[in-house]
């Protein structure tokens, strides 16, 4: 059984939010397992541009000033998105980062990006599972002494629900990695936009691709759905279905956080926010109204078992409306299975305890 900590967001005058969350930070242990002079990720989503729901930077200070009174050198890390846009690449994503105020002089630690500047410096992680059998991850995660991840649970247009597997699997993933989990078909290929300059051919490594007698794209042997065709093309002819399979999605992704969390120097530390509990993630333009209220900060070593009881006290609360929650929902209802109804039973988190990344049996210690 896993220990969860948890406190519930109450504070008083003589003790306050910065009080509240180094006692929650000292009685999970995490300076414990920190040695002075430690390069620590704190693996965080700064929240697409016209996003409100992502994590508010003051509050997470506090991490920052406790982990630098252990000595540790903290530091706000994320990774570029597959899409254009203002987190497509490091520039715009450090701009965008500051905006929503991840800045050195508000929060105490700076801003780096863990898969360099355009998305593509990873390390592949071999990894024998039953829907991968390696991981593209951005590189600068395998160098830190430790990571902690600070993740705003939400719900999930494809996961249905995400926390801190979701945080890990796909914010951790360089673009190939990205692409990697989303992908499990061969891309779309358009010959009629197609220039033949044959760079995507060069970054097939299963040697799928040619170019026709016309000077045209093929597909001329089997692909393996790595999606690097697709980064390299700049002239729209080869694309995705992005609708791929929810119950492989979510397996990779699982599969992704074991790959990864095996692999660091030390055992991480995963904290669920569980506050603007927003029906869609931070990578939407827009936040809607939360469908529960506020509850609380949540802190474990084992991912499975915060995000199972984040599940579990997010359904136990009150549903909120007006929000995009059908009506007459009731206290226990699973809010997001009602948002997502073709999301895999658990999220996930029954094929994530079988492969061993943590346990859904948990022990919720209340500070
Ligand atoms: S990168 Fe695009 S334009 Fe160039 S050969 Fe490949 S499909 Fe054609
Ligand atoms: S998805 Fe990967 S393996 Fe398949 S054709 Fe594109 S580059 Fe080659």
């Amino acid at each position: 059984m896993s220990k969860v900590y948890f406190w519930n967001l109450r504070t008083t005058r003589k003790s306050p939010h910065a009080l509240k969350m180094k006692k929650l930070l000292k009685q999970s242990g995490l300076n414990a397992i920190i040695d002075p002079g430690n390069l620590v990720a704190l693996k965080v989503h700064f929240g697409e541009s016209g996003n409100t729901g992502y994590l508010n930077a003051l509050n997470l200070r506090p991490i920052v000033d406790f982990l630098k009174k252990a000595g540790a050198k903290p530091f706000f890390t994320d990774t570029s998105t597959l899409y254009v846009g203002d987190r497509g690449e490091s520039v715009s994503h450090g701009l965008l980062a500051a905006r929503h105020g991840y800045d050195p002089n508000i929060v105490g630690a700076p801003v780096m990006f863990a898969d360099g500047l355009r998305g593509e410096y990873e390390t592949t992680i071999p990894y024998e599972g039953k829907h991968i059998s390696e991981a593209y991850v951005g590189g600068m995660f395998m160098e830190t002494d430790m990571m902690v991840t600070l993740n705003h649970v939400k719900g999930h247009g494809l996961a249905g629900y995400g926390g801190a597997i979701k945080n890990i699997g796909m914010g951790c993933a360089s673009k190939r990695g990205k692409m990697h989990v989303h992908v499990s078909t061969a891309p779309h290929l358009h010959p009629e936009k197609c220039t033949g300059c044959g760079v995507c051919i060069t970054e097939c490594a299963a040697k799928a691709l040619d170019i026709d007698d016309e000077g045209k794209i093929l597909m001329a042997g089997k692909c393996s759905g790595c999606g690097r065709c697709f980064l390299s093309c700049r002239y729209g002819a080869i694309s995705i279905d992005w609708k791929s399979d929810v119950d492989i999605f979510t397996k990779r992704l699982i599969e992704y956080n074991k790959a990864i969390l095996d692999r660091l120097k030390r055992p991480a530390m995963h904290i669920n926010f569980l506050m603007n509990i927003t029906p869609d993630c931070d990578c939407h333009g827009y936040s809607d109204a939360p469908i529960c209220p506020d509850l609380g900060v949540m802190i474990s070593s084992d991912p499975v078992a915060v995000d199972q009881a984040s599940l579990d006290m997010i359904n136990s609360a009150p549903p909120l409306y007006p929000s995009r929650l059908p009506d007459g929902l009731s206290k226990g209802d699973d809010k997001f299975k009602a948002l997502t109804p073709d999301t895999p039973d658990s999220f996930g988190l029954k094929f994530a305890e079988e492969i061993g990344l943590g346990s859904r049996n948990y022990k919720l210690v209340t500070i």
